[in-house]
């Protein structure tokens, strides 16, 4: 079958970015199944699936506009290091959840510098063009249950 809205499909993947490094990859561990057609993989990749079927591979450049968006220079702020009372061993590299009038979402500190510190509330992804070599493993008919949840039950999907 071919993979249409709302099927339940399961791929093998290595996202690389513009330079060819590893991103992520299913290399190892279980095929990612997701239901198509619900939002649950970025844009990008998955229009490119559309009428695609097992056993078929193939090449998926996406643009940062189709994929996590592109990099928002607003998001990039320097806050004062007192805002971090409490927390020990600030580095660079940490998440935190901040809220922000559009609701909770992840920043990360990109720089420290004596009392300012300067966080990115940009996606990790942003602004990068990614690769994704795919390789579809199977291709199935949701169940009612995972249709009315929006994503897909058991192996490589959610578990709950
Ligand atoms: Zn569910």
């Amino acid at each position: 079958m071919k993979i249409s809205k709302d099927v339940v499909v399961s791929i093998e993947y290595t996202l690389r970015d513009d330079n060819g490094n590893v991103l992520d990859s299913s290399e190892g561990g279980e095929p990612l199944a997701y239901l198509h057609g619900n939002g649950n993989l970025i844009p990008g990749l998955e229009a490119q699936l559309e009428g695609k079927a097992a056993n078929d591979t193939l090449k998926v450049v996406v643009a940062p506009a189709d994929g996590y968006g592109e990099l928002d220079a607003a998001q990039i702020v320097s806050v004062p290091k007192s805002q971090f009372a409490g927390v020990t061993d600030l580095a660079v590299g940490m998440q935190f959840t901040a809220s922000g009038p559009e609701g909770q979402h992840v920043v990360t500190v990109t720089k420290i510098e004596d009392d300012t510190i300067t966080v990115d509330g940009n996606h990790p992804l942003a602004g990068q063009t990614l690769t994704f070599d795919v390789k579809i493993i199977d291709v199935r008919e949701a169940t009612e249950e995972e249709l009315s949840h929006g994503h897909v039950h058991g192996a490589g999907g959610h578990h709950h």
